[in-house]
């Protein structure tokens, strides 16, 4: 299905729209995304904000700054926030995260579902912030297939296969809504590797996945394969129907429709949220930050403020037929399915 084309392809669209609607609904859930630091330990080859890019200005969110934007987020009745910042390590940054969660809870009366995107943590910092109210994990495998994450991170004990599965494994246990998703052109990627990615996923039972077309960084080691990389366009269209397919195969799962989707096509997000996404992140960092949370290039609305987001998700949703989940944590059906 992955080399769908005309017929075959609208087909597999159409499939895909039709079990979103059957198993999730008409709905789209939003959560405010909060890029709380571009600071980060690691050294990921693709990545832009990765700790050896020098060019980049670093910045880390106030608390008030960060606590601004959950009330926004409020204030505009999306129901939930994403804290995502790169990788740290420490007594201060667990402290911190888990004050974090604690006050906008607070702030909200409970009313803002919590989702943290903050990396591979030991089992003890999982468990803290999710007893401070943090319900959804977001800890993207980026490529399934060992050999290929090997050629995407540098070689140290630091950037671990074994590390990331356990990670997943130790959010799994924990509790949190699991989420994971992979790059989709990468170089060096095949369609079996992507094949496999769909079928890592279904394996590992996730709730929610969040995928994009792999987009090269000028500064980044990776940057020196963009000869080998198939054209945006592309990349664009197989993300689509990784998207599809994975929607038919795990029928009750969260898909988001991820920014850098819009990247390359304008309305990229709105295709996915036609052919089987139901979740949309809105940008609600301070402007003036959002320009340095580059993990690739031509990053959409990074010179734009959280209210000038909110004025144009309402259109653009309904453009694809769909309604918003407005005030609604939106829960992965498929967890709470299983728990049932
Ligand atoms: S991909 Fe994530 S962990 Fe890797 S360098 Fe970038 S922000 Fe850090």
């Amino acid at each position: 299905m992955l080399q769908s084309e005309g017929e075959d392809l609208k087909n597999l669209f159409m499939h895909s729209a039709s079990v979103r609607e059957e198993y999730c609904g008409n709905k789209v859930y939003l959560r405010g995304l909060i890029e709380l630091s571009n600071i980060c330990v690691k050294n990921c080859l693709y990545c832009g904000i990765r700790r050896d890019n020098k060019k980049v200005a670093r910045y880390d969110l106030s608390d008030q700054e960060v606590l601004q934007a959950a009330q926004f987020t409020l204030e505009s009745n999306y129901g939930s926030v994403v804290i995502q910042s790169g990788e740290l390590q420490s007594n201060e940054n667990t402290r911190r995260i888990e004050q974090l969660v604690r006050e906008i809870i607070q702030l909200s009366e409970g009313k803002l579902g919590i989702t943290l995107s903050c990396g591979e943590q030991t089992e003890d910092v999982y468990k803290r912030w999710f007893q401070a109210g943090a319900h959804r994990y977001l800890l993207r495998i980026e490529a399934s297939n060992r050999a290929l994450y090997q050629k995407l991170h540098p070689n140290d004990d630091l950037h671990s296969f074994e590390k990331r599965l356990e990670c997943l494994a130790l959010l799994r246990k924990t509790g949190y809504q699991l989420g994971t998703g992979v790059m989709i052109g990468l170089p060096f990627q095949t369609t079996e590797h992507l094949a496999d990615d769909l079928l890592f996923m279904h394996k590992q039972d996730i709730d929610m996945c969040g995928m994009g077309p792999y987009i090269e960084h000028n500064d980044t080691p990776l940057f020196e394969f963009r000869k080998t990389l198939m054209p945006l366009n592309e990349r664009f269209r197989l993300t689509l129907k990784m998207i599809a397919i994975l929607r038919i195969m795990m029928k009750d799962i969260n898909i988001a429709a991820t920014t850098a989707l819009q990247a390359i096509d304008s309305i990229g997000r709105e295709k996915a949220i036609r052919i089987g996404a139901n979740i949309l992140m809105p940008n609600v960092t301070p402007g003036k930050h959002r320009d340095n949370y580059k993990l690739y290039e031509n990053k959409p609305c990074t010179d734009e403020s959280a209210e000038d987001c909110a004025g144009c998700i309402e259109g653009r949703i309904k453009l694809t037929g769909a309604e918003i989940g407005y005030n609604e944590w939106g829960d992965s059906k498929r967890f709470l399915n299983r728990k049932k």
